[in-house]
């Protein structure tokens, strides 16, 4: 494949300014556009529901590229604009701007990330979680308030509850699963996860679902009713790819793409980040990972795909969430796991959660026998060992001799 002339980036969030910078690492010359819904600068998410939130840190430290740095990379740029349509063609594609205006370009990168889902029904006055100034509006609210309901015990659900409890409210959390996390983390793990948002202070209430929110609080399904000064709806993401339907592609499961990002079907249009579903060539299947790193590196490959530069080393998918003092990290690929595996800490056991300290836990998911993943809470040094044997799809043995090994 020959290098483009133009590139246009849709979506300046984290993968779409890693693939600019990628791509002028990695020597790449052309015509560089990048188009986003969102004001500048762009910003990473992670702190909106820690650091950020918190009133730690502001606008500025969350900046994903400094403005000098950004100035040099040579990009059109076209922000407070919305991709509307991409209408393929040969060698060139088009790309209709919300403006009515059209772009083209031989190559396409879509790094368009989600959305937050919301509850039907749900009052302007509930928050959401995704864009700085969602974080902005919440910690606003923090400030007058003496209690929140969040609703959802996901990952951004605890992280909040996490940081309003450190700022004093008065927290209620409701999961409408059994256990918080459990499509992540799956059940027994889930459960532990549980035990840090009730141990670090919220109300954590499983297995109750929302009837009805109000400007005040929440009616459950049960009948019950929960007061709070404010709301938070942590009900996870969804994906807003209706303006590609002119391409013909499935996306019922993101924008399906093989294992360089190159998207299925569509010669010169690459997908990185939260809305790509790439093929993971070790399992053969098209999971989408709403992670950092798997943007981030995503990103890195597809520059060095365009720009015809050697490829990164293949990576592991990696997420990590900071909540009630702790670091949760997770390695690989949970979601294929059938079998629990204990390795470190006093958190858990074959038997599931000890009631032990959680700090230090650290456990492994197998598929059979194989290694698939590795979660640990407050365990950074642990974890990272623990790549390669993921990487080397280590079987049950060999992983609790390279467990023996470290202790
Ligand atoms: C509150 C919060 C906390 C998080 N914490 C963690 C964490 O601790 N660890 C972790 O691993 N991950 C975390 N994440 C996830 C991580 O931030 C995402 O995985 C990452 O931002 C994905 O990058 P992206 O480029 O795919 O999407 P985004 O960063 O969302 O960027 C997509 C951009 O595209 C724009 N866009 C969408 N449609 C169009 C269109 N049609 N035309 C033009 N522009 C468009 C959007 O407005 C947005 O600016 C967190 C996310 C949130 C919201």
């Amino acid at each position: 494949m020959s290098e483009p002339e133009h590139v246009l980036v849709i979506g300046a969030g984290l993968g779409g300014l890693r693939t600019v910078q990628g791509l002028r690492r990695s020597g790449f010359t052309g015509r560089i556009s990048l188009v986003g819904a969102e004001e500048p600068p762009a910003y990473d998410r992670p702190p909106l529901s820690k650091q950020y939130l918190a009133g730690e840190w502001d606008r500025e430290r969350i900046g994903l590229v400094a403005d000098d740095e950004f100035d040099g990379l040579g990009v059109r740029t076209h922000f407070g604009r919305s991709a509307v349509a991409l209408r393929p063609g040969g060698d060139t594609h088009e790309v209709e701007l919300d403006d009515g205006s059209t772009l083209h370009a031989d190559a396409i990168v879509l790094a368009v990330g989600v959305a937050p889902r919301r509850l039907s029904g749900q009052p302007d006055s509930a928050h959401l979680l995704r864009t700085v100034e969602d974080s902005t509006a919440l910690r606003g609210t923090f400030d007058g308030a003496s209690s929140l309901l969040v609703v959802g015990a996901g990952f951004i659900g605890a992280e909040v509850a996490s940081t309003a409890v450190a700022r004093g409210l008065r927290v209620t959390v409701l999961e409408a699963d059994a256990v918080p996390m459990a499509r992540v983390l799956g059940s027994r793990v889930g459960a532990l996860a549980g035990r840090l948002i009730s141990d670090g202070g919220a109300d954590l209430r499983c297995g109750v679902s929302v009837s009805a929110l109000t400007g005040s609080g929440a009616t459950l399904s049960d009948g019950s009713t929960v007061d709070a000064d404010a709301i938070l709806v942590g009900v996870g993401a969804r994906l807003d790819l209706d303006w590609l339907t002119t391409t013909g592609l499935d996306l019922a499961g993101g924008i399906p793409c093989d294992e360089r990002g190159r998207v299925e079907g569509l010669a010169g249009v690459w997908a990185v980040g939260d809305a790509a579903a790439w093929t993971d060539p070790r399992y053969g299947d098209r999971p989408r990972h709403e992670h950092w790193t798997s943007a981030t590196d995503q990103a890195a490959a597809v520059a060095a795909d365009i720009a015809g530069a050697q490829p990164p080393p293949e990576s592991v998918p990696y997420f990590w969430s900071d909540q009630f003092g702790l670091k949760i990290q997770l390695i690989g690929r949970p979601e294929l796991a059938d079998g629990l595996l204990a390795l470190h800490g006093e958190g858990f056991d074959d038997g599931g959660d000890t009631g032990g300290e959680i700090k230090g836990t650290t456990i492994g998911y197998l598929r059979g026998d194989e290694l698939v993943a590795v979660v640990g809470f407050g365990a950074a040094r642990r974890i990272a060992r623990y790549r390669k044997p993921l990487a080397d799809r280590a079987d049950r043995d060999t992983v609790l001799e390279f467990r023996d090994s470290l202790t």
